[in-house]
């Protein structure tokens, strides 16, 4: 009787394991702000799925995958939702994050010209040189326009944009020297 017990223990964890494993596959797959062709407007349209509510549905089964989040709501919160199929199709590729990645990649600061490498977004993000020659961080770019910003902007590393929004800030206390 009590290794019938354990063994029933044994199984009822393990299921449960799987479960929560499967939960946070889902999450993880879901998570984040991603660009898609709103199938309406063939426009740029920014959008985040219910990662949270995805990954509970996944414990019991299939999870029913919807947005929680879009640039057109609340004027097309009523829409059908297509533009999940894109998600569904490349949901790495359409995340905000990786066509920020896949842009700096390969280029260099517009100040120091040093290259940037792996980009570590919690840690000393890279910013933007905007046309009238401000430097601005993502923050300040609503996702949806990334691909007009990528035409308009030049990329600037994180130590350039804290010198120059200095430099722009308090230009009293900043002296030009002449590079020797
Ligand atoms: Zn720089």
């Amino acid at each position: 009787m009590k290794y019938i017990l354990l063994a029933l223990v044994v199984v009822v964890l393990a299921s449960a394991a799987v479960e929560l494993l499967r939960a946070l596959r889902t999450y993880l797959k879901f998570r984040g702000k991603r660009i898609v062709s709103c199938p309406e407007t063939h426009q740029a349209a920014a959008v985040r799925i219910a990662a949270g509510k995805a990954a509970a549905e996944a414990t019991i089964g299939a999870p029913h995958i919807r947005l929680s989040e879009c640039s057109r709501w609340p004027e097309r919160e009523d829409c059908g939702q297509e533009c999940l199929a894109q998600i569904q199709e490349a949901p790495k590729a359409c995340l905000v994050k990786t066509i920020v990645n896949q842009w700096y990649a390969g280029q260099s600061c517009v100040f120091c010209h040093k290259p940037f490498h792996e980009i570590h977004w919690h840690d000393h993000p890279p910013a933007l040189l905007a046309p009238e020659r401000k430097t601005i961080e993502w923050k300040e770019i609503p996702a949806e326009n990334l691909q007009d910003v990528f035409k308009t902007h030049r990329p600037v590393c994180w130590s350039c944009h804290i010198a120059e929004t200095f430099r722009r800030v308090h230009p009293e206390l900043v002296t030009d020297r002449p590079a020797h």
